[in-house]
């Protein structure tokens, strides 16, 4: 038998255990994480959703008409009006035809990337897409190929010497460095190669694009240039669920075939409610957006000038780089004793040598909360033995 306690203790000695942390109350930047009230610069709640008032009297509304369970999957008696509602609106927000939803971006693309290729096809995978997408690519058992992230001459010559049906999967803004992937040439080399391509958006859906919707319409690709749009609705739309969106005919086809679709649960149709609300939210929320765009460019260029290696970032992603795992958990501890809340993200999260901190902005967050944050990093900087030091 595997010894586990060993393989826990080995964890520990590398500074690779993962522990976690009891929250209490809302979601929100002023969080009370192990009873402790910190200022948190780590979730995904890019606008400040999660705890929205409007969002949470939808749900509360919802629920005498709704009740409360999904209580079966979608093909047997689970699929209710209030998801169908969703799933209109999802197509109508990213400008596609159809919409299909599901009850998390994890199963979203484990299931849709599994469906769409299999065994004999081959699947071509940016090096730092998302696991749920790595995932996808295993639990398909299609070949899959690694590129090196964002280049798509790399890719295109691997699209070239590839024949059969070939499937490119990317994230739009990639969830650990916060950069855009490079849409528009990738679209145009999958044309050429004759390539489906899968573009995950969970970090661009409600922060980047036209009334926040997504990577995709700010790079102005329509359905043919991106025939298949995965979402996330936990982050920035503040809620819970996924969605893929296309055409009928896709929707249709993953219906028979995505496994994640068909052997699950329906989510609550309560929530389906609260997220059509929030959608309503994020198409009315510029002002959201630009208030968050001003913390975004104010974080840069303090931390810039505090000498820290940022990211080729305009998201609100914008992690610190570190390096090796201990100094970026003691970057993590120092910024947490003076009352800040961000996480460091170790291996395999991101490559081997690379940890960092994973600092995020909300339009939830002031100036003022921003300000705090450079405050204490300036305090905490020399504990850093960072690679950019000399630029200091
Ligand atoms: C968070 C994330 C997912 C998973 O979405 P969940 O709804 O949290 O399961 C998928 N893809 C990317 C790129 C993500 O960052």
């Amino acid at each position: 038998m595997r010894d586990f306690a060993r393989e826990i203790e080995e964890r520990k000695q590398v500074g690779l255990y993962r522990t976690r942390r009891l929250v209490s109350g809302p979601q929100r930047p002023e969080l009370t994480a192990d009873g402790n009230r910190l200022l948190s610069f780590c979730s995904n709640d890019y606008l400040g959703l999660a705890n929205h008032a409007a969002n949470i009297e939808a749900l509360q509304n919802a629920l005498p008409q709704t009740g409360l369970g999904g209580a079966a999957s979608h093909l047997i008696c689970g699929h209710h009006e209030a998801h169908h509602e969703l799933e209109q609106r999802l197509a109508a927000f990213t400008r596609r035809s159809a919409a299909l939803f599901f009850s998390t971006g994890y199963m979203a693309n484990m299931g849709v990337i599994s469906a769409l290729a299999g065994r004999g096809d081959t699947i071509f995978s940016d090096s730092l897409n998302h696991a749920s997408i790595i995932d996808g690519c295993i639990l398909s058992r299609a070949r899959i190929q690694r590129y090196p992230h964002g280049d798509v001459n790399a890719l295109e010559s691997m699209l070239r010497e590839t024949s059969g049906h070939k499937l490119v999967v990317t994230d739009g803004v990639f969830s650990m460095d916060g950069d855009v992937a490079p849409l528009r040439e990738l679209a145009r080399v999958c044309r050429e190669n004759d390539a489906l391509l899968v573009v995950d958006d969970a970090h661009g859906i409600g922060v980047l694009g036209p009334e926040g919707r997504g990577s995709v319409l700010d790079a102005g690709l329509t359905e043919q240039d991106v025939p298949v749009l995965i979402g996330t609705l936990g982050k920035a739309v503040g809620t819970s669920g996924a969605f893929v969106a296309g055409s009928e005919l896709l929707m249709d086809y993953l219906v028979q075939k995505a496994r994640t679709y068909i052997y699950t649960t329906a989510m609550p149709p309560a929530m389906a409610r609260a997220t059509i609300n929030s959608l309503d939210v994020i198409e009315q929320g510029d002002h959201l957006r630009a208030h968050l765009d001003g913390l975004i460019a104010r974080f840069r260029a303090g931390a810039n000038e505090l000498g820290f290696e940022l990211m080729a970032s305009h998201t609100p992603i914008q992690p610190l780089m570190v390096g090796d795992n201990e100094s970026a958990l003691g970057l993590s501890r120092a910024l947490e004793a003076r009352g800040f809340l961000v996480t460091a993200i170790r291996p395999p999260t991101v490559p081997a040598g690379e940890a960092r901190l994973r600092v995020t902005l909300s339009a939830a967050h002031s100036m003022a909360d921003v300000e705090k944050l450079l405050v204490a990093l300036s305090y905490c900087r020399p504990t850093l033995p960072v690679r950019a030091a000399a630029s200091v």
